[in-house]
Order: structure tokens, then C-alpha cells, then sequence
């Protein structure tokens, strides 16, 4: 820019040169222009420069060494290799013995609880305002271990829409939130709330609570979800270990039910996550066109297959599975409907991962947070890791593969110029060592500074 400018400054002296009657009307459009620059410069607010010792971008395969992150008002305006030197009033953050790489996206927390023995008593003592303060403790957690987005998936109903709000406004400090509000079931099915309850209490939920029966409720339940500001939409295709009933695994929705909350859900722009552990509920979300499978634990070669041709991705959350496997082992902890599920599902999720890993299906980073404490999702990527996934594909699985699940890669997942300013680091090299990634040191969120070294 100064380069350009200093140019028609020297021809314009040069041309006032020949022409002297022509002096004061050349020199003036270029000075106007330096002063404007000058101004303007002076005026400009300071940037931010990121030096990073290590940085992997989320697009390239292999990390670069020293790079200079440009950010101005929550963009990233340039990447270069070296340390650059700041301009005056600029501030250098000096990451220099760290990883840096784009803020991590958890594809499957529940910002609204953490498991623990009193999971299945708590709603009756506990208002919104309780679960709407104690999910902002979470929040909090979550992003300061590097997790700058989540996909939240099932709540009771507000809980992640208001918390989005919340951290939006910039009322409480938290990741940036996609919900699903809560979870679409059949009846009886692993999202219907009123399971297991006594006779006075097992009212018969329908769609605006997210139960449906039938492909007109699965359509209602889906506008439903539009109506209360939820972004996509998740569907409970089979059962599910931690719900108060006996199947962990069995259909739970026709083939009409399933076409019908997909095709409402993409109508309005919303995708569809689809919790999964059975092979034939797994296989008719998928046919039914779905976005994502959850869990996959009983993931067949047929279900594989089907998933690569239609682009499924796959959100293993491997972390739900070692956590309720070892729950199991703790006599009294979970309610012994509960227990043999854990115990018999919750070790299968490392081989189901290994298997769609191998065969290539797209796979985006998801821990189910919620059932195991927030703040520990990057365990995952140890998990992931031992599954036989290479370090570097794991952080792209967690940045860029979950941005485009996201639908959100023009402007999150990766650090190039124009993308929105989401950098944390890490100490060490995750690529030697993945247990790195628990590590997290530095957490930058729209250009904002959350955590430093
Ligand atoms: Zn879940």
C-alpha cells in the first residue's frame, strides 16, 4: 500500500516536471491521499499477532513451523511463515514452545447435565434457572479446554437455546452452540422423558415435547423444534444405554418416520444427528438420508458402505463408550436397567470406530460430553488415536471435517485469512504425542482472549 503510494507520488513529480503550469492540481490528489492514509493509520485499532512455534492450519496435512497469525477485529487477515515484527500499538501473543491450531468443534455434548448417580432424580428437584446456571459452570469448562464450538445434541427442550443466547450476548463465557433442543423419539423410544415413571407421572408425551407416532407428528415435532430456534435436529433411531429401559439397541422408528422428521428437517435448512447403536435403526436413518450417525456401535460393512456413498458422517463418541464400560464395573451406580446396556455396548465403541476409520467413512469428532465430565472431551482424541487414526487426522476430524458437518467451513475450521478468529495451542506437539491435546493453554474465540499461558 505505501509501496503503491510512494510510486504515483514519484510520477506525478515527474510529470509536474514537464509541466509546470499543471504542478498544484497533480501534486494534489496524492498528497490528499498519503494524508488520508496517514489519518487513517493513526485512527486504525491495533491487531493482534499469534507467534506460533508449531501450526497446523486444519486444512494441510503437515504442520508448519514458526507463523505469524494476523487478527483484526475477530478475523484471521494473515498467515506467515517467521515471526513478523508487530507495527506500533499491535499486541504479540508469543506462543512460540506451543501447537497452535483452530479452535476444536465437539460434535456431541449435553451442556445441560453431567451423569452422575442422582441423573435420574435431579429434574424433580431442580427448576430451568438450576439447570440454566449449573450448564454455564459446563460452558465455561468446555471451552477453556480448547472447545470453541459445540454440537449440542438433546436437552430438556430450552436449556442449550437459552445458554446460546447467554454466551452469545457475551452474558457467560462458553462455546459457540449448535442445538437440536431435545431429541425426537417415539414412544417409550430413548428420548421420551417420561420412561420408567410412575403411573401418575408417565404422561403420553407427543410432538412438542418431541415424542412422535407417525410421519404427521414426526413433521409437527420437527416445526416444532423450528419454532422454539433450535439449529438441526437429532432423532433417537434406536434405544440407548442410559435411558430407563430394557433395549439398548432396537429400531425405534419406521422407515416413514425417519423420511419424514428428514425430510421436515431439511425443508427449514436443518440438519439431521441421529443417535445410533443397532445395525437395522443405524441403516434405516441412514437410507432416510440423515446427516450424521451417533455412537455406530453395531456398525455393519452393509451400513459402512451406504454411509460412503451417501456422505454420512460418522461421530464415534468413543469417550461415551469407555465411560459407561467402566461405570458398569461400580456396583450400585447405575439403576440395573441400566447397567447391563453399559456394560454390553459401552466396550464395543473402539472396534465400530476402528472398522468405518478403516473403511474411510467421513469422520467428525464427537465425545457425547455429558454422560463423562465436561472439560475432559479431548480424551477423545487418545481414543481416537488408539483406534488407529493418525494424530493429524483426528485434530482435522475435531476442526475442519466438523465444520463441514456444521455446514460452517466459509468461516470456521481452519486458520486462513477471512475466517472468523477461533486459535487455541497447546503445549508440546499433539503429532508426537496426542495426549497434548488435553493441554490446552490458549483459547481464542472470535479474537477474544479467554485463557493464556
Ligand atoms: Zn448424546
Amino acid at each position: 500500500m505505501l509501496a503503491d503510494l510512494s510510486l504515483d507520488l514519484a510520477s506525478s513529480v515527474m510529470l509536474d516536471a514537464r509541466n509546470t503550469f499543471g504542478t498544484v492540481v497533480m501534486m494534489r490528489p496524492p498528497l490528499l491521499a498519503l494524508f488520508i492514509l496517514m489519518v487513517f493509520a493513526a485512527a486504525a485499532p491495533a491487531g493482534t499477532i499469534i507467534h506460533a512455534g508449531r501450526f497446523i492450519d486444519g486444512r494441510n496435512d503437515e504442520p508448519r513451523g514458526k507463523t505469524s497469525i494476523f487478527i483484526d477485529e475477530g478475523r484471521i487477515t494473515q498467515v506467515v511463515d517467521g515471526f513478523s515484527d508487530p507495527k506500533p500499538g499491535d499486541r504479540v501473543i508469543k506462543l512460540v514452545d506451543c501447537t497452535v491450531m483452530p479452535g476444536l468443534m465437539d460434535m456431541h455434548t449435553h451442556l445441560q447435565s453431567q451423569h452422575s448417580k442422582d441423573s435420574y432424580t435431579e429434574r424433580f428437584f431442580m427448576d430451568q434457572a438450576d439447570y440454566a446456571l449449573r450448564s454455564t459452570v459446563y460452558a465455561r469448562k468446555t471451552l477453556l479446554a480448547g472447545f470453541t464450538t459445540v454440537r449440542d445434541l438433546g436437552d430438556n427442550g430450552v436449556n442449550s437455546i437459552s445458554l446460546r443466547k447467554a454466551i452469545g450476548e457475551g452474558w457467560v463465557p462458553g462455546p459457540r452452540i449448535f442445538t437440536s433442543g431435545k431429541s425426537l423419539a417415539t414412544t417409550g423410544g430413548h428420548a421420551d422423558p417420561t420412561n420408567s415413571l410412575r403411573g401418575d407421572y408417565r404422561r403420553d408425551a407427543g410432538p412438542l415435547e418431541g415424542v412422535i407416532n407417525g410421519p404427521d407428528d414426526a413433521r409437527k415435532a420437527v416445526r416444532q423444534r423450528y419454532k422454539e430456534g433450535t439449529d438441526l435436529i437429532k432423532l433417537t433411531a434406536t434405544g440407548g444405554v442410559l435411558s430407563l429401559a430394557t433395549n439398548g439397541q432396537n429400531p425405534q422408528f419406521t422407515d416413514e418416520e425417519l423420511r419424514a422428521v428428514v425430510e421436515t428437517a431439511h425443508d427449514y435448512g436443518m440438519i439431521v444427528a441421529v443417535h445410533a447403536h443397532g445395525a437395522e435403526g443405524m441403516k434405516r436413518a441412514v437410507l432416510a438420508g440423515v446427516d450424521s450417525i451417533e455412537h455406530g456401535t453395531f456398525i455393519t460393512d452393509e451400513i459402512i458402505g451406504l454411509m460412503k456413498e451417501r456422505g454420512t458422517y460418522y461421530v464415534p463418541t468413543l469417550l461415551a463408550g469407555e465411560w459407561v464400560a467402566s461405570k458398569a464395573k461400580e456396583p450400585g451406580y447405575f439403576p440395573e436397567v441400566v447397567r447391563p446396556k453399559a456394560a454390553s455396548i459401552g466396550p464395543l465403541a473402539g472396534e465400530a470406530f476402528r472398522k468405518a476409520h478403516t473403511a474411510g467413512v467421513k469422520i467428525a469428532f464427537g465425545t457425547d460430553t455429558g454422560v463423562s465430565p465436561h472439560g475432559d472431551n479431548a480424551r477423545e482424541f487418545e481414543l481416537m488415536v488408539a483406534g488407529g487414526m493418525p494424530p493429524m487426522r483426528a485434530i482435522q476430524a475435531a476442526t475442519r471435517t466438523a465444520a463441514q458437518l456444521l455446514k460452517i467451513e466459509d468461516r470456521l475450521g481452519t486458520i486462513e485469512p477471512k475466517k472468523i478468529a477461533d486459535i487455541v495451542a497447546v503445549e508440546g506437539d499433539p503429532l508426537k504425542d496426542i495426549k497434548a491435546m488435553k493441554n490446552v493453554v490458549f483459547v481464542m474465540k472470535q479474537g477474544e482472549v479467554f485463557k493464556t499461558p
